[in-house]
């Protein structure tokens, strides 16, 4: 038996409400990767639902799954611009790219003449985007087009103190002064940030799947994996592979379906715990590519499955042990798992 992902549409639509209630401009949807692994055939259609009209990936090829997925109408915007090859997929999908460089700028008026198309300017992340000197020599030929947006990304929104944040508000001001165009700064952590970072529209991503920096998100995804095995292990025995947990009392196993292979990174093993019922149950040992090993001698009833991610811990829970970010723990969960999904 699988595992099974529940990922609770209900939750992600309240997330999406209460980012929204808190942004000053209109609030769109970055569903890039899939929806961050929750998978965009469901999320994206729950979100338009709500009253999304637009949306972001990353690359052309997934605005052309997702324009297949919602229909004409909603507005689906590619942060990687216009490359080489795209023009058919952008004309096709009614994409539209954020331009991100004056090679992509031109590409995209000489393959598609009067496409529409926003900007992306780099205000300091020196990630995608036209820097300050190349936007200057642009500027007024871009704006002759109308674009649909000019926008910028913050590098350290997470962390509200960061000098980062108002030292690329002021950049992003002095690129976008006097423009008429709508403009876009904030991400989940942008609108958190307060009202100066809102300008026109929000690119929520992970707030809405019930992340950091979002720290009043409702969960959006669950995670039960069933117990294949229980067994009593001795004082002296040990656990998994290379032997790195040997038990020092007797204690009840349970050896439980899903491993590395399903985005249970090893990394996690020696801070990991699953929940059985109310009872926090420790990992042991190494994590495999199917296979865990779980110390459930505490659990009041033998467990027919347990819980990695829930209503006792969240992505960022999983994500600490690991090291890491809620981004990337949902971004990695596998394709092996059974998908339920609620509240849609
Ligand atoms: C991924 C991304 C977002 C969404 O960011 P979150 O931190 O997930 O809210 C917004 N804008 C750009 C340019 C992105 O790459």
């Amino acid at each position: 038996m699988q595992p099974t992902l529940t990922i609770d549409l209900a939750a992600l639509k309240t997330n999406w409400r209460d980012l929204d209630r808190q942004n000053t401009g209109e609030t769109a949807a970055v569903v890039k990767a899939n929806a961050y692994g929750l998978g965009a055939d469901r999320v994206a259609p729950a979100l338009a639902e709500e009253g999304v009209r637009k949306f972001f990936v990353a690359l052309a090829e997934e605005g052309v799954a997702l324009r297949r997925i919602l229909g004409p109408g909603p507005e689906i915007s590619v942060f990687s611009g216009h490359m080489p090859g795209d023009a058919e997929l952008i004309r096709e999908a009614d994409l539209v790219p954020m331009l991100n460089s004056i090679d992509q700028m031109l590409m995209h008026v000489e393959t598609l003449p009067g496409h529409p198309f926003g900007v992306q300017l780099d205000s300091g992340m020196n990630r995608l985007g036209m820097e300050p000197a190349e936007w200057a020599a642009l500027r007024e030929i871009a704006l002759a087009q109308k674009p649909r947006l000019v926008m910028s990304h913050l590098a350290c929104a997470d962390e509200p103190a960061h000098e980062m944040n108002p030292r690329q508000l002021q950049s992003f001001r002095e690129m976008a002064a006097g423009l008429e165009a709508p403009l876009s700064l904030a991400a989940t952590g942008g609108i958190l940030l307060g009202p100066e970072y809102h300008f026109d529209l929000a690119r929520p991503g992970i707030g809405l799947y019930g992340g950091l920096p979002f720290i009043d998100a409702q969960p959006v995804a669950y995670l039960d994996v069933p117990v294949i095995q229980v067994r009593e292990v001795a004082p002296g025995e040990s656990v998994g592979y290379g032997n790195t947990w040997v038990a020092k009392r007797p204690t009840r196993v349970a050896t439980i379906a899903a491993g590395y292979a399903d985005g249970v990174l090893r990394g996690m093993g020696p801070e990991l715990y699953a929940f059985a019922g109310e009872t926090r149950c420790k990992v042991l040992g190494r994590i495999s590519m199917d296979l865990i090993g779980v110390d459930v001698t505490e659990a009041e009833t033998l467990p027919d499955h347990v819980e990695l991610l829930g209503r006792h811990q969240s992505i960022d829970t999983l994500a600490d042990a690991a090291g890491s970010i809620g981004y990337e723990i949902l971004t990695a969960l596998g394709a092996r798992y059974a998908r339920r999904y609620t509240g849609g």
